[in-house]
């Protein structure tokens, strides 16, 4: 049995401030900032996961924020837009709220029948809110944003590609997803494997210009798998495809394997385990600057050297 891929595990983001960076996801959209830690290649930047009251795996959004880095361009090669699914009838509460943040907005539009908000955040990265009555994962309870309306965790990401038969071929021959529907060049595949965080759209434009990864784009999108044993696995069967595979790197919350899938964006597989209760309670998720062992004696240089965020 080859290892199963779950849906999405997480996304990973580039922001330009950590202050403005987290105050958008933790106030504005009223995310829960479930870890804070840094950069493990860079430890003089912070590392922000975001996802709803659990950070349950595809919940969670991350950045490095880098301070005061260029803006990147969206483009093929990309994850170009990061969905998030909220409860149906709560459009109008998001809108009020947008309009009262100075959050840059399109009016809602129907897409494969279901209603989506299309935002965007303080760097001009694309998110999306999508009405989904189906999700039953807890949001987190936020100051401004009650459970009620606020955000499940991800409904979806769209890759913008050149070409997208080789990306739909590794999407539904390897990691098990279905191809459900197609309008003009948009192509949705859904994982039914998982009951939410389970749809990928390879959006094709054969003429569109290359993307840049810096401020306001994705760095990379994790897929799900539930354990190393099924993480490994896929890892062999990727490798007998040819795919160029790094060896399993640690990531103290997960384990993880990277490679370049056929339209030129950046997959990561991620396992569950061990999660973000590694290192906090459930109740004090976020609340303190989490290091990894190996860099726990020079707390005190990497703490004077990032900023303030509250
Ligand atoms: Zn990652």
């Amino acid at each position: 049995m080859p290892g199963r891929i779950l849906g999405i595990h997480h996304i990973t983001a580039i922001a330009a401030g950590a202050k403005k960076n987290h105050e958008f996801y933790t106030r504005v959209l009223g995310l829960r900032l479930v870890k804070k830690t840094v950069n493990f290649d860079d430890p003089t930047t912070y590392h922000f996961y975001y996802g709803n009251e659990t950070g349950g795996p595809g919940t969670i959004l991350t950045f490095f924020p880098w301070e005061g880095i260029r803006r990147g361009r969206a483009g093929t090669g990309q994850v170009t837009a990061v969905s998030f699914s909220v409860p149906g009838g709560s459009m109008g509460f998001w809108l009020d709220r947008f309009r009262g943040h100075n959050v840059t907005y399109n009016n809602p539009s129907s897409r494969f029948g279901e209603e989506a908000l299309v935002f965007l955040d303080p760097d001009g990265l694309k998110l999306e809110l999508v009405s989904d009555a189906g999700d039953e994962r807890k949001a987190w309870d936020a100051d401004e944003v009650p459970p009620e309306f606020g955000i499940r965790g991800f409904h979806s990401a769209a890759l913008t590609l050149e070409g997208y038969e080789a990306t739909a071929k590794l999407l539904t021959d390897v990691f098990g997803y279905e191809k459900t529907e197609e309008h003009v060049n948009r192509f949705r595949f859904v994982n039914p494997n998982s009951p939410n965080a389970n749809i990928i759209d390879l959006v094709c434009l054969p003429s569109g210009q290359r993307g840049s990864v810096a401020a306001g784009t994705v760095h990379h999108i994790a897929f799900r798998t539930a354990n190393e044993g099924d993480q490994l696995r896929m890892r062999e069967r990727l490798i007998s495809l040819g795919y160029n595979v790094t060896p399993q790197l640690d990531r103290h919350y997960f384990k993880s394997v990277y490679f370049r899938e056929p339209g030129g964006v950046l997959f990561e597989i991620a396992t569950d385990t061990p999660g973000f209760t590694v290192d906090e309670s459930p109740a004090e998720l976020g609340r303190g600057l989490m290091l990894p062992d190996w860099l726990e004696f020079r707390r005190d240089e990497i703490e004077s050297v990032l900023p303030p965020i509250d």
